[in-house]
């Protein structure tokens, strides 16, 4: 029997256990190392807080490709439910449609701001910035400034916390590949190509959804592991690598001495806690990946129906909260009483800034009162909250992150070649769960006698979001 250890059991970590298990489960003792006490999931988990049920974040499912969306369905069957998507954009006191259309963007602004977006948008044509290199060029480049300022700027510095001018150009390219504004009018007014158009139809206009939020996915994973005798172990978080002499992982106390290792935790932490360390370069590599924080503050309103839409981007900068989720919306059994409805106000911070360091009962206040600062629902009608920090929620895509990512991936290809590094954090790229699980499919297959390259696994997500104008989910 070969021995795995498997870091997380997110997304990423028990679908290489699941994989492994599935096609050898003769071959291959498997132990998951979960640092979380008592869920599965990862970021992907679902809480519940006195019959609401929430999701961090608000985790569609979808994929192109057939064998990720083959594996939900072989997971959850008819508890992954097909849903209605609609989510638009809230800014001065108006709702725009999202992903934009054209028509309905101007309309919404005025003719006055109308004729101010066209005119900086063909400035932007005739006299691009070249070269590209932050986020604000990429976007002025195909949009115009002025859009930009309107539709991009506010939402974007809310989630990373820094300026437009400071993000890397390459993240707007991965994320939004292909999207400009003349595509966007020309989406708007010609049909779309057959095939092509169905797939980007479908992903905008309804996504799948577990019925009881994503954990639900994690939690059938973890059970089918369970049961072909995977062990899956809550509670233990990986502290130390050791890797010379025998490669052993140690987590809650206990060593697991072992063949080889998958690891899903954040690539920076894995280099941090290996021994004996990594060069100093490696090192400082590891230190100087960086991350974006993220807190859902859960509030319980006593309303039967807010608003339609799935979730809200709120770009207005006099507010903090950054984008707010109707669970309810995203599946109806995610509220035991269907009077009530359960909203995620989200916001978007580091670890140790001043949201991040607030209580958890001036959070829950914040969240109530500008819920009806922005004429969602009235403070009064918010019955009580929670609050859940979500730390390393983005990984950051700044100026050195390749360079970074290229000097530890390297040296663990050279020195630790039982090492496989799977998943969002693991490999610090902008994964959504279809990718993080590809990975993961991948290394557990490079156990079984295949080459893969698991670096090579895209995040290209083009099909991702055409037509829109902002780009985080
Ligand atoms: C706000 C938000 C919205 C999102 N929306 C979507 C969406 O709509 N659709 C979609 O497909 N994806 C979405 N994603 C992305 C999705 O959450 C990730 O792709 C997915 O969770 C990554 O899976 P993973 O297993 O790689 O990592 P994670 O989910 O981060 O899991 C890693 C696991 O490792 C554990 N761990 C970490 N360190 C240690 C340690 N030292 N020892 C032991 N265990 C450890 C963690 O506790 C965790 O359980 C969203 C993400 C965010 C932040």
């Amino acid at each position: 029997m070969q021995r795995v250890a498997i870091i997380g059991a997110g997304p990423a970590g028990l679908t290489a256990a699941y994989e492994l298990l599935k096609q050898a489960r003769d071959e291959f003792a498997v132990d998951v190392l979960e640092a979380d006490p008592v869920h599965v999931g990862g970021i992907a988990w679902t809480g519940e807080f006195r019959g609401c049920r929430f999701d961090i974040g608000g985790h569609r499912f979808f994929s192109k490709s057939e064998e990720i969306e083959a594996l939900w369905t072989e997971l959850l069957g008819d508890e992954l439910i097909t849903r209605p998507r609609l989510s638009r954009i809230l800014y001065d006191g108006t709702f725009f449609d999202y992903p934009l259309k054209p028509a309905n963007a101007l309309i919404g602004l005025g003719p006055r701001t109308a004729v101010r977006v066209l005119a900086s948008y063909a400035r932007a044509r005739a006299f691009p910035i070249d070269p590209e290199v932050s986020f604000a060029d990429w976007i002025t480049n195909r949009f115009g400034r002025h859009l930009f300022t309107i539709f991009f700027k506010g939402y974007t510095e809310k989630v990373w916390g820094m300026s437009c001018d400071d993000i890397s150009a390459d993240w707007a390219a991965q994320r939004i590949k292909g999207l400009s504004l003349a595509g966007t009018v020309k989406d708007a007014l010609l049909p779309r190509r057959p095939g092509d158009g169905a797939v980007i139809k479908t992903l905008i206009d309804e996504f799948r959804y577990p019925r009881r939020g994503p954990g639900q996915m994690w939690e059938a994973a973890r059970d089918r592991v369970q049961e072909w005798g995977g062990r899956v172990h809550l509670g233990h978080r990986v502290d130390a690598v050791r890797w010379q002499g025998p490669l052993t992982v140690e987590a809650g106390g206990e060593s697991f001495e072992t063949d080889c290792l998958i690891s899903s935790m954040a690539l920076a932490d894995l280099a941090q806690i290996l021994d004996p360390a990594p060069p100093p370069e490696v090192l400082e590599a590891a230190r100087g990946l960086a991350y974006r924080d993220f807190l859902t503050v859960v509030l319980r309103v006593q309303q039967r129906d807010l608003f339609p839409d799935n979730w809200i981007y709120i770009h207005d900068p006099s507010v903090r909260v950054g984008r707010l989720q109707n669970f309810k919306n995203w599946s109806p059994d995610m509220v035991v009483d269907p009077a009530m409805t359960g909203i995620g106000m989200e916001y978007f911070c580091s670890v140790g800034d001043d949201l991040w360091s607030l209580d958890d009962a001036a959070l829950v206040e914040l969240g109530r009162s500008e819920l009806d600062r922005l004429g969602l629902a009235p403070a009064a009608a918010v019955l009580d909250g929670t609050v859940v920090r979500a730390p390393k929620a983005y990984p950051v895509y700044d100026d050195a992150y390749q360079g970074r990512v290229e000097i530890i991936r390297r040296w663990l290809a050279a020195e630790l070649p039982a090492v496989q590094t799977v998943g969002r954090n693991g490999m610090h790229k902008y994964n959504n769960q279809d990718h993080s699980m590809m990975t993961a499919l991948l290394a557990a297959r490079n156990l079984m006698g295949a080459s893969y390259d698991v670096w090579a696994v895209n995040t290209d997500a083009e099909y991702h979001e055409r037509g829109t104008p902002t780009t985080v989910d």
